[in-house]
């Protein structure tokens, strides 16, 4: 897969996305349980012309595919949306709620697998079939700089997003690695309420690498 940035012809994967059979049943059977809730692929959400892309693993059952949008509704978004706003990301007060009138001012966030996965965990298969739209993702943004990635399987799906191997981009926390096409990737452990609960993450950590990206794109 080749990535050619500024390439204008993005598209969210449908609402009955069907690519991945497992995720569409369970999808579909969250459907018949809780119908106000969102099931389907979460669209990504902010800054069109961000500098900096966020790509999170998943949705979480509570969280975006409850709601719709990423990260918004459960603890990891309570975090990851309190950096957002420390370091400059935002405007208006998140509320946990889609209509909470929270605009993202120079970062876009988005999933490596825009349907929810049982147990949070998407197979091999999933993480690839759904690459494409992260690929159309990157190419949409004219003005990308900086790529952070939460967790190892956001790290290593944009790693070959890019063609790139990952024994030559290890997946770390804090790990900054400049890209063969001038954008540079920061990864952070995932902001999940297990990292945080078993202080594999701490907010100073966190916080550390949003520290470094604010500096970078600055420069
Ligand atoms: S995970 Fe991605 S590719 Fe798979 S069904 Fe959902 S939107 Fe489609």
């Amino acid at each position: 897969m080749t990535i050619i940035m500024n390439n204008a012809a993005f598209t969210e994967p449908p609402r009955n996305c069907a690519r991945c059979p497992r995720l569409r049943a369970f999808l579909l059977d969250l459907r018949a349980q809780y119908p106000d809730w969102h099931n389907a692929p979460v669209p990504s959400f902010g800054d069109p012309e961000a500098a900096l892309l966020i790509i999170g693993l998943a949705p979480g059952m509570q969280g975006a595919n409850r709601t719709g949008r990423p990260f918004t509704g459960d603890w990891a978004g309570d975090l990851l949306y309190a950096a957002i706003n420390e370091y400059g990301f935002s405007e208006g007060t998140y509320g946990a709620e889609p209509d909470d009138g929270l605009r993202l001012t120079g970062a876009m966030i988005t999933n490596a697998v825009r349907c929810l996965p049982p147990q949070n965990k998407p197979v091999g298969a999933e993480i690839n079939t759904c690459r494409p739209f992260l690929v159309d993702q990157i190419e949409a943004m004219r003005s990308l700089k900086a790529l952070l990635c939460l967790g190892k399987i956001s790290h290593d799906s944009t790693i070959r997003a890019f063609g790139l191997r990952l024994k030559d981009y290890p997946f770390g926390h804090h790990v900054i690695y400049d890209l063969p096409n001038g954008l540079r990737l920061y990864s952070s452990y995932h902001c999940s309420r297990y990292n945080t609960n078993t202080k594999r993450l701490t907010e100073d950590m966190f916080y550390g690498v949003f520290t470094d990206i604010r500096a970078y794109l600055k420069r």
